[in-house]
């Protein structure tokens, strides 16, 4: 499917149907605080549905950060997102910039733009290919340990996307605690300073309760105090700390997307991300071919 004839279904039912809605209603309910999830910055799409796009331009993002400016939101770190929503006060917008991955173009084309809105961000580093030269995987640069330093020094919080970037839940338990525990260690031991936060790579199994349960223990078990995954959507208090959900962004939102997006306008599609994915698991359990995304 062309992405430039693609139907956002997503964005026709946000704007249109729900945030119109979610703004009446958001004054009345728990706190929430949006978390955007970016990946990489580059100008090129990879020609899916705008859906599946992890990829914005940088002059996409500059766009957002001085929506987010005028508009004045408050960037905070995960910690101070759920201290506020703990504490109930709601009196700020708050936000939080989240970036999976530890690409060369995070340091290259959006720090810069952080950087002069004096901006807060966390940045999720797969710690096996951060070394102290750049390492270029699947046609992909990443940070380099004096970058990753760099950024932390200047307001960056570094969080930890594992060693080796797998799907946990098909791991050996040895091998999903090894990537919880050695991904902290060495990020700790590079920047000296405790490593607070998780990103989950890939999509969340949610519907898998043994194993999210397991994997909360683990790092729980090895000091983190917090993190987010995929699952679509603004964050409450009543979230699980460990698996919080964000807000994928990318080059195709629009400001008036994004700000559908920050006021709880896209949180609906939560459910039909998890009916795909319990459809996904029923097909795989009776065998069938299914296409994975
Ligand atoms: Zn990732």
């Amino acid at each position: 499917m062309s992405t430039m004839t693609s139907f956002r279904l997503d964005r026709a039912i946000s704007i249109g149907l729900i945030h119109p809605f979610s703004h009446m209603l958001r004054r009345q309910r728990a706190p929430r605080v949006p978390i955007l999830m970016y990946h990489g910055m580059q100008s090129e799409v990879a020609g899916r549905h705008p859906y599946y796009e992890t990829n914005t331009s940088q002059e996409r993002f500059a766009a957002h950060m001085k929506f987010l400016h005028e508009n004045g939101y408050t960037t905070v770190n995960l910690h101070e997102a759920l201290e506020a929503m703990m504490t109930g006060r709601n009196s700020e917008k708050r936000v939080v910039i989240t970036f999976d991955d530890g690409f060369r173009d995070f340091y290259t084309h959006a720090f810069p733009i952080l950087a002069e809105y004096n901006f807060k961000a966390t940045m999720f580093i797969v710690s096996g290919l951060t070394a102290n030269e750049t390492v270029c995987a699947d046609g992909k640069e990443y940070m380099t340990w004096a970058e990753v330093r760099e950024i932390h020094a200047r307001g960056i919080q570094i969080g930890s996307h594992t060693v080796n970037h797998p799907e946990l839940y098909k791991l050996g338990p040895n091998q999903v605690e090894y990537e919880v525990r050695q991904s902290k260690e060495t990020i700790e031991d590079e920047l000296g300073e405790a490593i607070q936060s998780f990103a989950y790579p890939y999509a969340f199994p949610e519907d898998d309760k043994k194993f999210t349960s397991h994997l909360r223990e683990l790092l729980q078990t090895h000091g983190y105090e917090n993190g987010v995954c995929t699952i679509i959507g603004t964050a409450r208090p009543d979230d699980d700390w460990f698996f919080m959900p964000r807000l994928p962004v990318n080059s195709f939102d629009d400001l008036r997307f994004l700000e559908a997006k920050l006021e709880g306008g896209y949180d609906w599609l939560h459910k039909p991300q998890y009916l795909f994915k319990m459809t996904k698991k029923f097909w795989q359990e009776q065998g069938q071919p299914i296409e994975s995304r």
